[in-house]
């Protein structure tokens, strides 16, 4: 008689680092992977008491939380390298964390505020990316880096988001200048564009209380009526992108948007 042998899961035995993971899409993300059966899931954010308390109620055993600011290089590195030590090597580094400015109308640009922008949303995701693809080529074992970008950044940044469009699409020219350059070291490199999906972040900038409607405005531009994006529609497509079953995709920018970006401007 056959012995059973428990089903395996998309991440067995992987280490992971998400930037921004104390909150929103990369809280999800962070518990989906650890479910998905990631040996370790690092979470790195500067909000320090609230990553300790998601990685504890994921399980000591499977996340663990470390400060870490992407604006700064050094902090950045450090994670990275404590990870390599801690655990062996890094297979996914979902590069995550963002911010959002008010007010960015380009007549009205406040440029030290795109600056602070800049450094978190760009230059830290750069950042992100340089050091976990270096740990991918050290380790020999090839990788997954992950980064979010956002329809925000195909749609001209509506609302006063003019500088966040801008620092959006940078996301994604990364991604395709890391593809060409990471492929021969086995490392791909993909990134997520959601649309408006409830978080402390898109919370407070709209400046609305109720989840439910907030789910609602943000729904109502998406083919997929009566299905609403959530965190854990955003985490599904980053798992993809993370795991072997998206073995040969590199160097793309998974839409997650219900459809949003068919459907503007066409009055249905
Ligand atoms: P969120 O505010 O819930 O989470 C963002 C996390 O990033 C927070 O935990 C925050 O502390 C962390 N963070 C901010 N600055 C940081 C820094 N300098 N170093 C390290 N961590 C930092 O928001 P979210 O909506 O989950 O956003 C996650 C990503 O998704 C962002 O890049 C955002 O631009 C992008 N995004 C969000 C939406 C949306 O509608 N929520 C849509 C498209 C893209």
């Amino acid at each position: 008689m056959e012995v059973a042998t428990p089903m395996s899961k998309r991440l067995d035995g992987k280490v992971a680092i998400i930037t921004g993971g104390a909150s929103g899409i990369g809280e999800a993300t962070a518990r989906l992977f650890a479910n998905e059966g990631a040996r370790m899931v690092v979470i790195a954010d500067i909000q320090d008491k609230l990553g300790e308390s998601v990685a504890l109620s994921i399980g000591a055993h499977h996340c663990t939380y470390i400060h870490c600011d992407v604006s700064d290089e050094n902090q950045v590195k450090s994670m990275v390298e404590l990870t390599v030590k801690n655990y062996g090597h890094l297979d996914i580094m979902f590069s995550n964390a963002g911010i959002v400015n008010r007010n960015q109308s380009l007549l009205d640009l406040d440029l030290s505020l795109m600056d602070r922008l800049f450094a978190i949303n760009v230059r830290g995701m750069v950042a992100c990316v340089k050091h976990a693809a270096r740990a991918m080529v050290e380790g020999h074992k090839g990788g997954s880096i992950i980064c979010t970008a956002s329809v925000a950044g195909k749609m001209g940044g509506d609302d006063g988001m003019q500088d966040y469009a801008i620092s959006k699409n940078a996301v994604v020219a990364l991604v395709r200048a890391g593809s060409c350059e990471f492929g021969k070291y086995g490392i791909r490199i993909n990134c997520v564009s959601p649309a408006a999906v409830v978080t402390p972040m898109t919370m407070e900038w709209f400046g609305i209380k109720d989840k439910e409607i907030a789910e609602g405005a943000f729904s109502i531009h998406s083919s997929l009526k009566g299905t609403v994006l959530k965190v854990n529609h955003v985490a599904d497509a980053v798992l993809f992108l993370a795991s072997d079953q998206s073995a040969f995709v590199t160097g793309h920018d998974l839409v997650v948007d219900g459809g949003l970006l068919c459907r503007v401007g066409s009055n249905k």
